[in-house]
């Protein structure tokens, strides 16, 4: 296994390998970029194939963090952190405890934060050995779960791609075709809900499906059909790789916004959509509420403000989607190249002090 002939590796900063043999502990930290600030990401569990699938995961996963933090506007880098563990059977509070004591070891370079595989409960463990972890329930914001702020900030890029693509403010009688009703698209489905929309819901939990019929008043099709819903709006909270060959040629909306990550099984399929004249919101811009969130936390915490930025996200869709326009180019497109344009500034103006001084010696 090799790092830097590894696919998914884009000039990472660092890649970091921790062992612990008494615990089981066999977990890698990718740091990305830490040009606007330390690497904030989550810790995945996973109970991976092999040990090159792992860094894959984490090489993959830390670039799009660096993304996600800049077109957030917030002064942190990409990282994230894989544990290679099955989470219901390996998940010790040694392990935990563990993998604490590895975080530490990067003195601050990295910040954990609950993922795939974890949970805020975990995260109390891992906190007790270093204090790098974002959103524990000590972060103030209630039980530690950002997804309600995620949601808030979904719901508001939603309202920035009905205003572009469809020209309007309201959601009133808008039909929504939301796929996922776990943490997030719960709340999104609430939203939409209150905003006058009308619902056509898909999960694989019924109980799921049932809360939204009874609460409210949505249709529900299979997990199947909800691609080929006649709607306005595709709003996918669940799975990644949903915007393929497959479901595109399927698809009858004006726009895809949604809170799932990896939305685009690849990067051509943002094209795709384009072609069929759909506007897709990028997964990663629409979706940073939860990171949003973590600069509010602290026993401070102001669940109006935090909200109040989360909203911040229908700005920069607006920007993004405008430029798209402009240049005639897919959103994800423009979303990495705005993305890569707010780092080299600060890259830059980080390098200026350095050439100074180098000039003078
Ligand atoms: P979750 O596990 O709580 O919810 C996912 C829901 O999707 C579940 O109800 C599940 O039953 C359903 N589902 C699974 N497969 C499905 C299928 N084939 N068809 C329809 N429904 C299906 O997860 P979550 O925390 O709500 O996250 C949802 C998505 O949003 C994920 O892609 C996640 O990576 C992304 N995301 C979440 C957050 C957050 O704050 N939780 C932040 C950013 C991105």
């Amino acid at each position: 296994m090799c790092v830097f002939s590894a696919p998914s590796f884009h000039d990472h900063e660092q890649v970091v390998f921790g062992h612990d043999p008494a615990s089981g502990l066999k977990s890698i930290i990718a740091i990305h970029d830490t040009t606007l600030g330390p690497a904030l990401g989550g810790c995945r569990i996973w109970n991976y194939g092999s040990d090159g699938e792992a860094l894959e995961d984490v090489l993959r996963l830390s670039r799009g963090m660096t993304y996600k933090a800049a077109m957030a506007d917030l002064p942190l880098g990409g990282g994230k952190a894989v544990i290679i563990a099955d989470a219901k059977r390996d998940k010790t509070p040694e392990l935990l405890a563990a993998f604490g004591r590895f975080v530490d070891s990067q003195g601050g370079r990295y910040i954990t934060a609950e993922d795939v595989g974890s949970s805020p409960a975990d995260m109390e463990i891992v906190r007790q050995q270093t204090r790098h972890v974002a959103g524990t329930s000590e972060g103030g914001s209630g039980d530690g779960d950002p997804s309600p702020a995620t949601a808030w900030g979904v719901f508001n890029g939603i309202r920035a791609a009905v205003r572009h693509r469809l020209g309007r403010d309201e959601l009133t009688g808008l039909h929504a075709a939301v796929q996922g009703l776990g943490h997030v698209g719960e709340h999104v489905a609430r939203f939409l809900n209150e905003a006058g929309a009308r619902l056509t819901v898909a999960d694989i939990d019924a109980e799921r499906v049932a809360w939204a019929v009874r609460e409210l008043g949505a249709n529900a099709v299979t997990p199947d059909q909800i691609y080929d819903v006649d709607a306005d709006l595709f709003v996918p909270n669940a799975l990644g790789a949903i915007i393929n060959d497959d479901t595109i040629a399927r698809l009858k909306v004006q726009a895809v916004a949604g809170a799932a990550n990896n939305q685009l099984a690849e990067d051509r399929h943002g094209k795709a959509l384009a072609d069929r004249g759909i506007l897709y919101a990028p997964d990663y811009v629409i979706n940073a509420g939860g990171i949003i969130n973590i600069r509010h936390e602290g026993p401070n915490y102001d669940r109006e403000a935090a909200f109040a930025d989360c909203a911040r996200i229908y700005g920069t869709l607006m920007q993004v989607f405008h430029r798209a326009h402009a240049d005639n180019r897919p959103t994800n497109e423009v979303a990495d190249l705005m993305a890569e344009e707010r780092i080299a500034v600060v890259r830059e103006k980080n390098a200026a002090p350095v050439a100074r001084r180098v000039a003078g010696a």
